[in-house]
């Protein structure tokens, strides 16, 4: 038939709650299957019983989101080639560390009529350069790949309170609205804006300042502090996006995937929570370990992002533009101490 049918590549936090959100839609809609397969990177949780055989029989996943119904017409599927073997319209939602090895298996294996949505906050780093993880999804699969971005702490949504999304598009419109059409609800508002680039960027480089916000968290400075090292953090950002895409509009910047996803990580997010306890360590015990202890399988995206922007800016002999994220760096590798994000301005010359 003509109807849609939609996977899901990947099952976190967020993967689960975009099953959920678009599990609605397609029960709803008469021009999608009802069936939404997802993808589960398997494992045997404490019981010894399967995640994806957990997930299918009680319509929740356990691990990470639990107490939340996701709906009957989601299906776990522990291959990735078979969850998506079926669809023709493909939600990537992974930690960024993931997608390259997973678009390696997926390539030859999809639907020739196939195009992508990627919700995932992050970018590929290769020896050549930087490349947005929508990019490699494109390029790798040879499809059509949208973004959606926005300020959508997956928690929140998970229990339907009122949040915006933008979905970010190259050239193809129609196949834009088709996206806004699975995504919306009605507590789940999304448009569309040309200029995929910026919105892809504004997600994967508020996480950088959302590790900065923490630091200033755990140090107890004040709401000041807070707001001045976001502004400081939203200019960097736009720099960041016009010097790799001049493309890039400044109207992005107004939509959910900008201010907004920067003002609600800083607020309330996994990577401002860890760089807090990072803080209040003294930076003596690791990202790394702290995301091992504090969030449950759940990873982080900011301090990896933090080492990928800086590995850029260093490339491009541009380290003395972008300050704050210098500094985020530098902190996140134990180069500096984190009572040093306040000093940014000192810390632009140093070498790694
Ligand atoms: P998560 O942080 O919950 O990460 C855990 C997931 O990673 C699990 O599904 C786990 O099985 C999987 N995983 C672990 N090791 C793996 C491996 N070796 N290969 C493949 N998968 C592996 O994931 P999430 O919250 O769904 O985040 C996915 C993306 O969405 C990220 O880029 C994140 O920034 C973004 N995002 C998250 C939120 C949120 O509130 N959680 C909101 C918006 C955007
Ligand atoms: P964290 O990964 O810091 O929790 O941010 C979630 C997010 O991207 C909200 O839009
Ligand atoms: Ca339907």
């Amino acid at each position: 038939s003509s109807k849609s049918k939609v996977a899901i590549v990947g099952s976190g936090n967020w993967g689960s709650v975009a099953a959920k959100l678009v599990a609605s839609n397609t029960l709803k809609l008469s021009s999608f299957h009802d069936e939404v397969r997802m993808w589960v990177f398997e494992e045997t949780l404490p019981s010894g019983e399967k995640l994806s055989d957990v997930i299918n029989q009680k319509h929740e996943n356990v691990k990470y989101l639990p107490g939340i119904k996701l709906g009957e017409n989601v299906v776990a599927d522990p291959d990735v080639v078979s969850a998506v073997k079926d669809a023709n319209m493909l939600v990537f939602v992974t930690p960024h560390q993931f997608i390259d090895g997973i678009c390696k298996k997926l390539a030859g294996n999809i639907r020739q009529d196939a195009v992508g949505i990627s919700l995932i906050k992050g970018m590929d780093l290769k020896p050549e350069g930087p490349n947005m993880v929508s990019k490699l999804i494109k390029d790798s699969l040879q499809i059509d790949c949208c973004v959606l971005m926005g300020a959508n702490i997956a928690n929140e949504i998970a229990v339907e309170q009122f949040s915006e999304a933008t979905v970010g598009y190259a050239e193809n419109k129609p196949t834009a609205d088709e996206w806004v059409r699975l995504f919306n609800t009605n507590f789940f508002s999304v448009s569309a804006v040309q200029d995929v680039e910026g919105v892809e960027l504004c997600g994967t480089l508020k996480n950088v300042v959302a590790i900065a916000a923490g630091l200033v968290d755990g140090l107890e400075l004040g709401n000041n502090t807070k707001a001045a090292i976001m502004r400081i953090g939203l200019n960097e950002m736009r720099a960041f996006c016009k010097m790799l895409f001049p493309s890039v509009s400044d109207a992005t910047f107004f939509e959910s995937c900008g201010v907004a996803d920067l003002v609600t990580t800083c607020l309330g997010g996994r990577n401002r929570k860890c760089a807090e306890a990072f803080a209040k360590n003294g930076g003596k015990r690791s990202f790394d370990e702290l995301e091992a202890e504090m969030l449950q399988g759940q990873k982080l995206q900011g301090a990896l992002t933090a080492k990928e922007v800086y590995i850029v800016l260093s490339q491009r002999g541009c380290l003395q533009m972008f300050p704050l994220f210098t500094t985020v760096y530098h902190i996140c590798s134990g180069r500096l101490p984190p009572s040093d994000i306040v000093r940014y301005r000192d810390h632009v010359n140093i070498s790694a």
